[in-house]
């Protein structure tokens, strides 16, 4: 991750472009962050579309999650962001967004398995889902913070969407891109058998990433 700040915000900009042209997200919905190594956080404000922002508009948070400057309001949903960070110390940019087909398999009866393509198994990583929780509010950053903490990389909010993380913004942008195509491949074809979990293993840990067991998807409770 670039830590020159000026080129950082850039690339939170850039980031904030790509999210919006992909079409996960609609209206004002999504936001992203991304983490300095001083520990401060840079991310979208609150109210706002995530494409077009100027560099005046982005909400710099201390170590703590305070804004810097009074006058600006961060996403209502940095809490989640902030507890992925707190919780994952690869964790250097997150992206929040409302994918069509992530959300609805988010909400199936039975777990999500992503693991029918190399892609689901490596590039998406362990994914969680977590309960439905009231956006913006502690209970569903603290669920968000649980799942990173379990290694999860991609985490579907039920009723709600998804978010993923990365070392980087195109790590974590590339894995939410990935985490919507690969729930579209599976709802294209809900009954194909999935990869082993040794080859998932084997699949993750060839591309860096935790093999987890080879375990497609965790289930994180409300409680702790
Ligand atoms: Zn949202």
């Amino acid at each position: 991750m670039n830590e020159d700040p000026l080129a950082l915000q850039r690339a939170l900009i850039e980031a904030g472009d790509a999210l919006a042209a992909s079409g996960l997200v609609a209206g004002a919905a999504g936001n992203l962050s991304a983490r300095r190594a001083s520990g401060r956080v840079v991310c979208t404000p609150s109210g706002s579309s995530v494409a077009g922002l100027g560099l005046g508009q982005l909400v710099t948070l201390d170590p703590g999650g305070r804004p810097l400057r009074a006058d600006q309001r961060p996403s209502s949903e940095v809490g989640a962001h902030l507890a992925i960070y707190a919780a994952a110390p690869g964790a250097l940019a997150v992206v929040h967004a409302h994918p069509v087909a992530a959300t609805a398999l988010g909400m199936s009866r039975d777990l999500p398995d992503l693991c029918v393509t190399a892609e689901g198994a490596a590039t998406i990583g362990l994914l969680a889902r977590v309960p439905y929780l009231r956006p913006g509010l502690a209970p569903l950053a603290q669920a968000c913070g649980r799942a990173a903490a379990l290694g999860a990389r991609a985490i579907l909010m039920r009723h709600h969407g998804a978010i993923c993380w990365g070392a980087s913004l195109d790590e974590a942008l590339g894995r939410m891109l990935a985490l919507e195509h690969v729930a579209r491949i599976v709802r294209a074809a809900p009954d194909a058998p999935r990869l082993t979990p040794e080859e998932v293993a084997a699949l993750r840990e060839g591309a860096g990433l935790p093999g987890a067991g080879g375990v497609a998807c965790v289930e994180v409770t409300e409680q702790a």
